[in-house]
């Protein structure tokens, strides 16, 4: 993972494009960071589980000086063997170095905490990088309600990978993210405030760990990314995970601008 000083941009282009066109677009990004300069290790890219493989192999074939990082965007639960479709964690290795793991578009087609953990625990015994994704559910919520929610699915997920055998400090060590991604905000083309999130970020550090560090996610464009970077303390955000606004090479580095990553 990249150094904790450098915020961190994760583009999660979800189910939208074909492999050949993530290829491309991975091309463009590279491209157009190396024309911004970009902080080496301050991005990283999600594709398909079809478009992992190529994205990859350029990204590391002709831009690996730009150390563009590359997540899955799930993993299986189960271990290597006779699981028809399945993907398993450390089938990952020397193509990923991270996984997202229960962003909510996987938790309303059925995934529990229970699941979740599993999952995390798959990826840090594999020796890749969790991104944990917990997120609020109503818009109106009270800032209490959206902490405890929140803290209780990475409680859930956590006492799961625990019964996998995977400790916090195991965890720690791979360099975790938790995503704060509010439901109510994911692709609605509102963003949280970046207080609000910044407050989320506290009471998730004091339910994991005051080194955790901490993303949001949520209808970020570039002209309301750099807010979310002035907390301090417990309340600062480390990066943030981006949909919709990675699906361009322009409108990805634009956010990498207002962050300071990039010129
Ligand atoms: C996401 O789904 O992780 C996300 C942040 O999407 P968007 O930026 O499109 O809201």
């Amino acid at each position: 993972m990249s150094n904790r000083a450098v915020p961190l941009l994760i583009a999660n282009w979800k189910a939208n494009l074909a492999p050949a066109e993530e290829v491309a677009l991975a091309g463009d990004i590279a491209t157009e960071s190396k024309r911004r300069e970009v902080t080496p290790g301050s991005l990283m890219i999600a594709p398909s589980t079809l478009g992992l493989v190529p994205v990859a192999s350029l990204l590391a074939r002709e831009h690996g000086e730009l150390q563009i990082g590359v997540a899955a965007q799930d993993v299986s639960a189960l271990a290597p063997g006779a699981q028809t479709g399945e993907g398993p964690a450390i089938h990952l290795l020397g193509i990923a170095g991270a996984a997202i793991l229960g962003h909510s578009e996987r938790r309303i087609l059925g995934e529990s905490g229970a699941l979740i953990g599993k999952k995390v625990a798959r990826v840090v015994a594999a020796g890749l990088t969790p991104i944990i994704c917990v997120g609020d559910s109503a818009r109106e919520a009270t800032i209490e309600q959206r902490c405890d929610e929140v803290c209780a699915q990475w409680e859930a997920l956590m006492v799961s990978a625990a019964q996998s055998g995977c400790s916090l400090s195991a965890l720690m060590e791979t360099g975790a993210c938790i995503a704060y991604e509010p439901v109510w905000a994911i692709g609605s083309g509102v963003a949280a405030d970046p207080e609000l999130a910044g407050r989320v970020a506290t009471a998730l550090r004091r339910s994991s760990s005051d080194e955790m560090r901490i993303l949001y996610g949520g209808s970020v464009r570039a002209e309301h990314a750099a807010p979310f970077f002035s907390g301090s303390g417990a309340s600062r955000l480390d990066g943030l995970l981006v949909g919709g606004a990675s699906l361009s090479s322009t409108s990805l580095l634009d956010i990498s601008t207002a962050l300071g990553t990039a010129r």
